[in-house]
């Protein structure tokens, strides 16, 4: 299906999805999603603190994240965005929300995703298949290809850590893989899911629903779901990595 971005006529407050209530935690509270005078003023003051500690150019320079729709030339994002928080506001999932300062002082406040709330369907299901998120940018620096599709604008990529999965433990979850809407999580031949990734975009639905993280028996030992979407460059280190390792 190719992206249309010519206007939608409906009101682009849809109903957001709800997360659950162990989702519900990881809401960002309200003054986090903006970017008051006071929100610049403490990211400036923790840069010059870590300045003062020596650090850093990476926080200088900042990680790679995953981005909204049409946000995936990092050059054009960072140079184009005002941070003016349209993009979080129409957003049907809530999944965008505001880098924080721990993310590179470079990112700060420019949006990316955060998959423990919503995911990306690229308003399939809100608005048809029009990106509200680009539809509302004011700058450009979310702009998608004309021929861009569902699968070709690539957010990230699903990589599962399989000691925190529940199907490697107990082979009686397959949540990931009923849910994801691109058919990219199979099981192996060991009943453990896998990631197809020729056919993941990072959409985040795998992430959102793994429910990993409510088993203590499994995840006494894991920081994260079992499965989660990154940048494609993390993902790629982490598979080449893994491989080296024998893994
Ligand atoms: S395309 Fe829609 S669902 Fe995806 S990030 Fe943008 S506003 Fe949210
Ligand atoms: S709408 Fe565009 S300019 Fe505004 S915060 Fe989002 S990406 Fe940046
Ligand atoms: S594997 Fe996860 S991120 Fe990739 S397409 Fe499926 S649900 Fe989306």
């Amino acid at each position: 299906m190719k992206y249309s971005q010519k206007a939608d006529p409906r009101n682009l407050d849809e109903p957001s999805e709800e997360a659950d209530d162990s989702q519900q935690e990881a809401v960002c509270p309200e003054p986090q999603r903006g970017f008051s005078r006071r929100n610049f003023v403490f990211a400036c003051g923790g840069a010059a603190a870590l300045f003062a500690l020596g650090g850093t150019v990476k926080a200088i320079g900042g990680e790679v994240l995953c981005r909204p729709p049409g946000g995936q030339d990092e050059s054009v994002l960072l140079g184009q965005c005002i941070k003016c928080r349209k993009c979080l506001q129409v957003c049907p999932t809530g999944v965008i929300v505001p880098a924080p300062l721990e993310k590179g002082l470079l990112n700060v406040f420019t949006p990316t995703l955060n998959f423990k709330l919503g995911w990306c369907d690229y308003c399939q299901e809100s608005h048809e298949g029009v990106p509200q998120c680009v539809k509302v940018c004011p700058t450009e620096a979310l702009k998608l290809p004309q021929d861009a599709t569902v699968e070709t604008v690539i957010i990230g990529k699903a990589y599962l850590v399989k000691e925190w999965c529940l199907a490697w433990h107990l082979k009686n979850c397959r949540v990931c893989v009923d849910e994801c809407p691109y058919e990219a999580i199979e099981f192996d031949k060991n009943g453990v899911p896998v990631v197809l990734y020729d056919k993941c975009n990072g959409c985040g639905l795998c992430e959102k629903v793994c429910i990993s993280m409510q088993s203590s028996r499994n995840v006494a030992h894991a920081t994260d779901r079992a499965i989660t979407v990154k940048p494609v460059e993390v993902v790629d280190r982490l598979l080449a990595e893994a491989l080296e390792g024998g893994r």
